[in-house]
């Protein structure tokens, strides 16, 4: 059961959220079981540690799906194509809506919230923007994404980037997410109110199991 503070969130004019097991989560145990159904047990392995390169060569540590792919093609040649759309197909065959979550985002729309979407992640904005849609979320203003920003929440620039857009002072806004270092520490960094919420099996993923 996850507890949000809804008066908290409804003192404020923005309303910042994260997307991936905040707003929306996958119906398998872990993230990567996503890898294990596009391409396989072998391909999942291969996967991951392309994915860790690509953040390491990236020199603001934000890679691209492209990048990530571009690094495949070298094992998988023209097959990485395919995989590639086989991972964004089961992206959005298995994503939904985190329901407490859901609920809390409708009732600040009700209210007149600006809602702003910020998220670390190698996925393009066009395919999250398809997700949040199956899952049921418009009406946000903005979505932001790191990895065509060049820069991420972590580090507090993303925030900041999205509080100077947007003409947003940050002790007018409060962020929703679910990771310590992105959501909760980078929203400090930035100076916006962090509410951190519950994050499915947390604990495996911290041994990346
Ligand atoms: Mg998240």
């Amino acid at each position: 059961m996850i507890k949000i503070p809804l008066k908290k969130l409804m003192k404020k004019d923005a309303v910042f959220f994260d997307v991936f097991d905040t707003l929306i989560e996958r119906d398998v145990s872990v993230p990567s079981e996503i890898f294990k159904i596009a391409g396989g047990e072998e391909f999942c392995e291969s996967r991951k540690r392309a994915e860790s390169l690509a953040m390491q060569n990236s020199p603001c540590g934000e890679a691209t799906l492209e990048d990530i792919y571009g690094l495949l093609r070298h094992d998988y040649g023209r097959d990485a194509d395919s995989l590639m759309q086989s991972e964004l197909q089961a992206e959005l065959t298995h994503c939904r809506a985190k329901q407490e979550v859901y609920g809390v985002y409708q009732q600040l729309l009700a209210a007149g919230k600006n809602i702003y979407l910020i998220s670390d992640m190698y996925l393009p904005s066009r395919v999250i923007a398809a997700m949040l849609e199956k899952c049921g979320y418009c009406g946000y203003k903005k979505l932001y994404v790191s990895n065509e920003w060049g820069c991420n929440k972590r580090s507090g620039k993303l925030f900041a980037l999205v509080l100077e857009q947007n003409g947003i002072s940050p002790s007018g806004a409060v962020h929703v997410g679910d990771s310590i270092k992105g959501d909760f520490i980078g929203a400090i960094k930035a100076g916006v109110s962090p509410v951190l919420i519950g994050r499915k099996n947390r604990f495996k993923r911290f041994l990346h199991l």
